[in-house]
């Protein structure tokens, strides 16, 4: 049996898990250990099944597989932030980094996702929007990133724990709103209390802008929070830095942002990318608290990582500090993001997965 006809486990749940191995004459019971083993220890191989007989081992090795995508290659910032280059079934290429912070005396993980293989917005300031767009990911592949990084990560700290990683933002290579439904798929998957059991409100949705998508998390009414990459405050300007905004333009955008404030009576955050003498100036300050204060909204305030290739350069520390604090004393909800893993290149903006070589 080739590959094209095996079964992809990984993404079941326990029932489906139930129901495939009762429809290969097994008992169902057989399900609830194959999904112990892959969303609790991560396991790939049947052969690593230990509770597993192993006629069984190699009848599933025959019809179905997992498809953990295989870590390639791995970078560390001495931030500890970890970038993963991961290699899907079809050979492509993405990344997912994770970002340690510190949870009481324990160091916890987020884990920023890609949704896509490159991405088509293109936004100016972009490494993976300035690489070219493949294709969409399937939501076992979404979720495939959260059990390879969880599994290196235990590998690498020598740790048996399963909570390393308690936050997952889609925030990596990839506009999640133009693959929703295997977006939102795979946020099922990884909130199953049976198995990742990652909280809704642990995890981040980032978009571009995409009102389509804004419109329909709204009405789906999930737990999860809402991020907006909004980096300007006219059109003018937004639509040199991202070329979703001549699609949905500001005003479009804003309206949907209130709808959705005003349905789900959720907080939205809006990411603002700092870039020297393009948008932090005075008035841009003054704009953005005029656009934002009247919203339940905080901005998480970003310095831009430079890129080779690429014109934009990071504001000094004194001018971040001045922009900051302009909104702060406004009484706008800022947060000032500490950029992590900047050095390995695993900072917003900078994946780009070294996929090209791969098409
Ligand atoms: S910033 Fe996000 S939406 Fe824009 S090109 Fe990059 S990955 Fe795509």
């Amino acid at each position: 049996m080739n590959m094209k006809t095996k079964t992809e486990l990984l993404g079941m749940g326990v029932k489906e898990l139930e129901d495939y191995m009762e429809s290969i004459g097994e008992p169902k019971y057989r399900g609830r250990q194959v999904h112990k083993w892959i969303y609790k220890k991560a396991v790939s191989s049947f052969y690593d099944m230990s509770d597993i007989s192993r006629d069984l081992r190699n009848k599933l090795d025959d019809c179905a597989h997992i498809s953990i995508p295989r870590v390639l290659k791995q970078r560390a910032s001495i931030d500890g932030t970890r970038k993963f280059l991961m290699e899907l079934e079809d050979k492509k290429r993405i990344e997912s980094v994770v970002i340690p912070h510190h949870e009481n005396k324990n160091t916890r993980y987020t884990l920023c996702l890609s949704t896509q293989v490159g991405c088509p917005v293109g936004c100016a300031f972009c490494a993976t929007g300035n690489s070219g767009f493949q294709r969409n990911l399937e939501a076992y592949e979404i979720t495939g990133q959260f059990l390879a990084s969880q599994r290196e990560l235990q590998k690498r700290l020598k740790s048996n724990e399963s909570e390393l990683i308690t936050n997952v933002v889609y925030m990596g290579m990839g506009e999640p709103m133009f693959n929703y439904d295997q977006v939102i798929e795979s946020i099922y998957i990884l909130n199953d209390p049976k198995g990742v059991n990652i909280g809704q409100r642990h995890i981040t949705i980032s978009t571009a802008g995409d009102v389509k998508g804004i419109n329909r998390l709204a009405r789906d009414n999930l737990q999860v929070v809402l991020a907006i990459s909004l980096h300007a405050c006219t059109n003018e300007l937004r639509d040199t830095l991202i070329p979703l905004n001549r699609k949905y333009p500001l005003e479009e955008l804003i309206k949907a942002v209130k709808q959705y404030i005003s349905l789900t009576n959720r907080r939205v955050t809006f990411e603002y990318l700092l870039l020297d003498g393009v948008n932090n100036s005075k008035k841009d300050a003054e704009m953005l608290t005029k656009l934002v204060k009247p919203l339940l909204a905080n901005i998480n305030l970003i310095p831009y990582n430079e890129i080779d290739g690429l014109e934009f350069k990071q504001p000094s520390p004194q001018q971040v500090q001045q922009f900051y604090q302009y909104l702060l004393d406004a009484g706008v909800g800022v947060t000032l993001r500490g950029e992590k893993g900047a050095d390995i290149e695993a900072a917003c903006g900078q994946l780009r997965a070294e996929y090209k070589n791969n098409r």
